[in-house]
């Protein structure tokens, strides 16, 4: 079908509004018309952000010369030529607006031949208006480039987030993309540097290991019955992670609908159902979830930016998809209720103590930071703050404030006050006492690190390496040094003193998975998200059995807190039982 301009009829039943918001849905236009080319490799440059330059090569069916220009005119398409073709839209663009709109805001350079030509055409735009053309040899297919976008409406360049953000955006772009179409090669390269690539292989699986790195990759669970496939007209498949990886905000959940990507706040629910009480509260999985149905189930002219649609039988889709994920959680993981004991990062609950000392007791270094530690008694008992209660019977004159009763559920420090009882949540309380000493190791630049003696490898997705590269200087500080090792490997070579415990890629991720899910957090909060993360991963967990010792040290520390009542993150440390609530409970009074 060639290029003609849509009828007035056709072209106001097309809502009109905003295509281009951002260097990331520049950068999702050109893809989709890459992928609607029936592109097999697709190559994006980016420069600052996309602020400089988007670039978009593809290997396509490129665009007939005689129909260069036409391509740039509004409402110019040759995916469309009825009313009735949007009932069934099979491609991802139809609306013929985004080259329109991308060269009214920018200067484009695009060059494209079609396969079976001798010669392509080149076509030089500036602010929509054709200020260059001429016959060009070129390889088949299109490359098009975008320089200095929003040049000409300083307005909307005030709106662009830092370099960082619009950098994720676009690796969010690219790699859901990717995983729509495995059999697609995608390269995605940030200022002259190939932060993402892949295989083309048609195999979900690889562009998965590409974005997610192989731990997580190995925690996929496939969703959906290939079997049961051809007699349903919808099909959901894909992948779901197990519950043990899971994530801050929803921003993890994937949905794809007949290969386009889409935003849907009643399916994402769908998914999160579906881990009902497989995660903790405030905790959203991961997943991949495509969904194919009939072209005509679905309207995918709802809005300009084509990632919203609407559904003919909404309710039967939600029931498809929370039952696809459900089934393969099920069938993959014995079902374990988080109960209401356990918290957060926590998976031992009440009753469920696990060898508690093993991690602590590993022989290693002599660490030179004991004030930032948790000082137990296996490490130096010598320099320990700890009155050794347990071996002299308990008649030392340094006796904390608060008497220690004893432990319940592995997770919580029950101790007597002169005021009543306190219950205490001993990660939380050592979360806070641990964030407390390294504020004030920090303010003193006393901040310890730890090297690692061979490094430990770790592999990030495009957008965490992002983060890395733009939060370096403030991780170094705090005691992390990573050093590139390949496209989005990286080795750790140094890690805060007290992580030194903790598996130093796990504890790097997690660092980085909470800048991720904060949308764009301010220089000043990145150092705090990170010291409360590193304090998280130091504390000891729920289901870690303590001695009385160190249960006493706990409380002691925490008595010594300037905000002891909520760990750094908000939550309370303890819940306190007055003698007069006590006895009021009892009926006493
Ligand atoms: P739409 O994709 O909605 O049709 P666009 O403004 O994105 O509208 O593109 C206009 C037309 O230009 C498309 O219909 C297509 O014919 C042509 N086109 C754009 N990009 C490419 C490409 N990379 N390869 C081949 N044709 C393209
Ligand atoms: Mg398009």
């Amino acid at each position: 079908m060639s290029i003609q301009v849509l009828s007035d009829q056709l072209a106001s039943q097309i809502a009109a509004g905003e295509v281009v918001e951002r260097p990331g849905s520049v950068v999702k236009e050109l893809v989709e018309n890459s992928i609607d080319a029936g592109a097999t490799a697709i190559q994006i440059e980016v420069r600052a952000g996309g602020r400089q330059l988007i670039q978009v090569a593809d290997d396509g069916a490129g665009i007939p010369a005689e129909e260069l220009e036409l391509a740039f005119v509004r409402h110019a398409t040759s995916k469309l030529a009825t009313v009735d073709d949007l009932n069934a839209i099979g491609t991802l663009g139809f609306r013929g607006e985004a080259l329109a709109a991308i060269s009214a805001v920018s200067q484009v350079t695009v060059v494209s031949r079609q396969r079976d030509m001798a010669t392509g055409k080149r076509l030089v735009l500036k602010a929509g208006e054709v200020v260059g053309s001429a016959t060009a040899g070129a390889p088949a297919g299109t490359v098009i480039a975008i320089e200095n976008l929003f040049y000409n409406v300083p307005a909307r360049l005030k709106f662009l987030k830092t370099d960082t953000t619009e950098k994720r955006l676009i690796d969010e772009f690219v790699t859901r993309y990717a995983l729509a179409y495995p059999h697609i090669r995608f390269r995605l390269t940030h200022d002259n540097r190939v932060t993402f690539q892949t295989t083309g292989s048609g195999n979900v699986q690889d562009v998965l290991l590409a974005i997610y790195g192989p731990d997580v990759a190995r925690q996929l669970l496939a969703v959906g019955n290939p079997a049961a496939a051809g007699e349903r007209s919808i099909r959901v498949s894909g992948f779901a992670a197990e519950p043990s990886v899971n994530r801050a905000n929803r921003n993890h959940i994937n949905l794809f609908v007949n290969g386009r990507w889409i935003r849907d706040h009643r399916l994402s629910y769908a998914v999160t159902q579906a881990y009902h009480t497989l995660l903790p509260g405030g905790r959203y999985p991961l997943a991949l979830i495509f969904i194919d149905l009939p072209r005509d189930e679905v309207d995918v002219n709802v809005h300009p930016t084509k990632v919203e649609v609407r559904f003919r039988d909404e309710g039967a889709l939600f029931a498809a998809v929370q039952r696809a994920v459900r089934e393969t959680l099920v069938e993959a993981t014995p079902v374990r209720d988080m109960g209401a004991w356990a918290t957060a990062d926590d998976l031992a609950g009440w009753g469920g103590a696990r060898g508690a000392f093993e991690r602590r007791e590993q022989p290693e270094a002599t660490q030179t930071t004991a004030d930032l530690r948790w000082p137990t008694l296996a490490a130096s008992p010598g320099n320990s703050p700890v009155p050794e209660s347990g071996a002299n019977g308990g008649e030392e004159a340094q006796l904390p404030v608060m008497r220690v009763v004893g432990q319940i559920g592995a997770a919580y420090v029950i101790a007597e006050g002169p005021e009543g009882m306190y219950l205490i949540d001993q990660h939380a309380a050592h979360e806070r006492v641990l964030y407390e000493q390294f504020m004030a190791a920090r303010e003193r630049q006393e901040v310890a690190s730890q090297g690692l003696v061979s490094g430990a490898a770790v592999y990030l997705s495009p957008s965490q390496a992002t983060m890395l590269e733009a939060n370096q200087e403030v991780l170094e500080r705090l005691g992390f040094r990573v050093e590139p090792f390949g496209p989005n490997g990286f080795i750790i070579r140094a890690v805060p003193a007290i992580v030194a415990r903790s598996d130093p890629a796990q504890a790097l991720l997690a660092a980085l998975t909470d800048l991720e899910s904060e949308k764009s957090p301010l220089a000043e909060e990145v150092e705090a998200i990170l010291v409360r993360r590193v304090c998280k991963t130091a504390a000891i967990k729920a289901g870690q059995t303590l001695s009385r010792p160190e249960m006493e040290a706990l409380i002691l520390q925490l008595e010594a807190c300037d905000n002891p009542h909520t760990c750094p993150h908000g939550r309370p440390t303890m819940i306190h039982l007055s003698a007069a609530t006590l006895a009021r409970q009892f009926g006493r009074t």
